[in-house]
């Protein structure tokens, strides 16, 4: 459902994604590591439209993103959730979710709602859908970014670090709905440094290092023995 053909992005003279390869079969669950500053956040937004890139192929859903005309396409099949919720603050929890579908997908105000509140109750939150994003705690609100970004009906979520900002203690409640999610057969990347969901939950695992794509396979075989050696020594220094 994601196919990326040497990818190359540069910020100025810096080049951050050096030739990424990379295919994501539909219900697929990626999860990718790498060193801070290896271009794991870069790489995922390029897939959704946020970044551009300067060479390469990225195609989602047989769309290719390289036709600018075909971004809002793909941004309305990609959901993302980001490490900082991104919430908007001044609206209730049920305004964040219904918002895109009442703009983008064009639903009526009590079938976006009716759908929306489905979506609350799925992620545990139905009854705090009347507070405002600053009344909920950090795993609350990181599950209403998912319920919104589900909203949309995407064929692929996008996940970047999204329990990092997290007080420990709530950590496992918004794993767990990714969790479903991912039984549900979504299709999912996520960067992420929780090497237990990372082994429970992902098909693949791929390493990612300086740009590249050092490494990928089975999590157990990525995680018991790596091909690699800058794997091996960026796993050593999670221990
Ligand atoms: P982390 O684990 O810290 O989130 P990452 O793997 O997600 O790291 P990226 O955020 O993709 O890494 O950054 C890759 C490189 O690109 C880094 O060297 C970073 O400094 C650089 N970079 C990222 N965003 C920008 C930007 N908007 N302008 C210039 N350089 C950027
Ligand atoms: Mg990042």
């Amino acid at each position: 459902i994601i196919r990326i053909r040497g990818l190359e992005k540069w910020f100025g003279k810096h080049q951050v994604l050096r030739g990424i390869h990379l295919e994501v079969l539909p219900g697929e669950k990626l999860v990718i590591i790498g060193p801070s500053g290896s271009g794991k956040s870069t790489l995922i937004r390029c897939l959704n439209g946020l970044e551009e890139f300067q060479q390469g192929e990225v195609v989602v859903d047989g769309v290719s993103l390289k036709e600018a005309k075909n971004l809002s396409t793909v941004r309305r099949e990609v959901g993302m959730v980001f490490q900082q919720f991104n919430l908007f603050p001044h609206m209730s929890v049920l305004q964040n979710v219904t918002l895109a579908p009442l703009r983008v997908r064009g639903l009526g105000p009590e079938e976006a709602r009716r759908k929306a509140l489905a979506l609350l109750e799925r992620v545990g939150i139905a009854d705090q859908a009347h507070k405002y994003p600053a009344q909920l705690s950090g795993g609350q609100q990181q599950r209403v970014a998912i319920a919104r970004a589900l909203a949309m009906e995407p064929k692929v979520m996008l996940f970047d670090e999204p329990t990092s900002a997290l007080d420990p203690e709530m950590v496992g409640e918004v794993l767990g709905v990714m969790r479903d999610l991912a039984k549900s057969g979504m299709t999912m990347l996520v960067v992420t440094h929780e090497m237990a969901f990372a082994r429970e939950v992902a098909d693949r695992v791929v390493f990612m290092d300086q740009g590249e794509v050092v490494e990928e396979g089975r999590p157990e075989e990525v995680f018991t023995s790596p091909r690699q050696e800058r794997t091996r020594s960026f796993l050593q220094r999670l221990l």
